[in-house]
């Protein structure tokens, strides 16, 4: 006998739970892809796109998941032997990494330091020492989906300027965008990517990338550039090359929809709402870890991510909690992921269509878990999420009062 029967709760870091709303909106016959609403509904996603990433640059949508959004990055601005410069921080810039090498660009690694966000500083130094120019971008995500780190983009931007370089700056928002305050162009970034399937709330299968004129500029000399991704045949009139064929169009539909929810909720407010889901997150979590098993994976609060939390279990079997929480209980919490953390983490997501029920029930599972296993843990946890999240809600009644 178990407690799972009921809705199922997805708490990984990607894909998240799809909106009701979005799935409905997917449900649609094809339609024509010469003429009629898909022509339409392709301008005012890429328009809202810009709204999102908050950019008047150009936008781009891929039928691919983020990984394809990496590749057309580097293809669109880059050539055969150019140096990157790839900002490590956990797992994911590294893998971007890695894909620049097989393209042919040379990436050189600058080491995180551990359990930290990337650091300016560090940035600073090594784009300094590069006198010649030799690095045309530098790679970096704003959230690592493995350590559960934030990276202060406006700091990394800083420390490019200060350095007087000028690498195009390359930021991966697939596990932030939606989910914290990102500002394309405020921050000076020029390029962004990001996936459908996380704090856009639709299923895997769509990317986006967003270009200032700096990097535009750099497209007009780049000889990595193939069909499939290049931005100069997608910002032709043809509608099919904007797809470079069929467009996947009730992706689309799915995106749309997406899209409309999040301009009806405030994109400022969708990320206020993930800052009061993860404080309430990390609060049970800090309780939890007083038991000595659980842990922190990044060890400054302020650099801990409002999308996904990522929890070092010493001493105890992450997989059996898993399996706890999803055979008896219903909810799939993430695994611990990257090369540091495979077998010894969970991960907690709290990124996209997530609401107070949804991260005090997960919450609430786990604690279950813990008790039934008899895993040592600091009490109290869920007292000090709805601590968390009741302090946090009754302030912002007092500001809007
Ligand atoms: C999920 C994720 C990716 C990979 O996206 P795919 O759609 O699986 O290719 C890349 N970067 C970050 C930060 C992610 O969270």
């Amino acid at each position: 006998m178990t407690v799972r029967q009921g809705r199922e709760f997805l708490s990984i870091p990607g894909p998240t739970t799809v909106p009701d709303r979005v799935l409905s909106a997917m449900h649609h016959p094809a339609v024509d892809i010469y003429a009629g609403e898909l022509l339409e509904t392709t301008m005012t996603c890429l328009g809202d796109l810009k709204k999102i990433f908050r950019t008047q640059g150009e936008t781009y949508i891929y039928a691919a998941n983020g990984h394809g959004a990496w590749e057309a990055s580097l293809t669109n601005c880059l050539s055969r032997g150019d140096k990157v410069l790839v900002l490590e921080s956990g797992l994911f810039a590294v893998v971007w990494g890695e894909m620049a090498g097989v393209l042919g660009l040379d990436a050189e690694i600058l080491p995180s330091r551990p359990r930290r966000a990337v650091d300016p500083e560090a940035l600073e130094a090594r784009l300094r020492a590069d006198s010649h120019g030799e690095i045309k971008a530098v790679l970096t995500v704003q959230i690592d989906t493995a350590s559960g780190v934030v990276n202060d983009i406006p700091a990394l931007r800083r420390a490019i300027d200060h350095a007087g370089h000028d690498a195009l700056l390359m930021v991966d928002t697939i596990a932030s965008l939606a989910c914290m305050p990102f500002e394309m162009d405020a921050w000076g970034v020029d390029v962004a990517i990001a996936g459908s399937q996380k704090g856009l709330m639709v299923p895997p299968g769509l990317s986006f990338v967003a270009a200032n004129d700096k990097a535009r500029q750099r497209h007009q000399s780049a000889a990595l550039i193939t069909r499939y991704w290049d931005w100069t045949m997608r910002e032709g009139p043809e509608h099919y090359m904007k797809y470079c064929g069929t467009a996947p169009e009730h992706m689309l539909f799915g995106l749309r929809e997406s899209l409309d929810m999040l301009l009806e909720e405030g994109l400022d407010n969708a990320t206020h709402r993930h800052a009061l889901l993860a404080g309430a997150t990390r609060a049970a979590v800090a309780c939890w870890g007083q038991g000595g098993t659980m842990e922190f994976n990044i060890l400054e609060d302020a650099e801990r991510s409002n999308s996904v939390t990522t929890v070092r279990i010493n001493g105890a079997d992450p997989a059996r909690l898993l399996e706890f929480c999803k055979d008896h209980c219903g909810v799939i919490l993430g695994i611990g992921i990257g090369p540091e953390l495979t077998g010894k983490a969970i991960r907690i997501a709290h990124m996209g269509h997530v609401n107070a029920p949804m991260i005090l029930g997960t919450l609430g599972v786990l604690e279950t878990a813990l008790v039934a296993l008899d895993i040592d843990h600091g009490r109290g946890g869920i007292e000090a999420a709805t601590a968390s999240l009741g302090a946090a809600l009754a302030q912002q009644n007092r500001e809007t009062a």
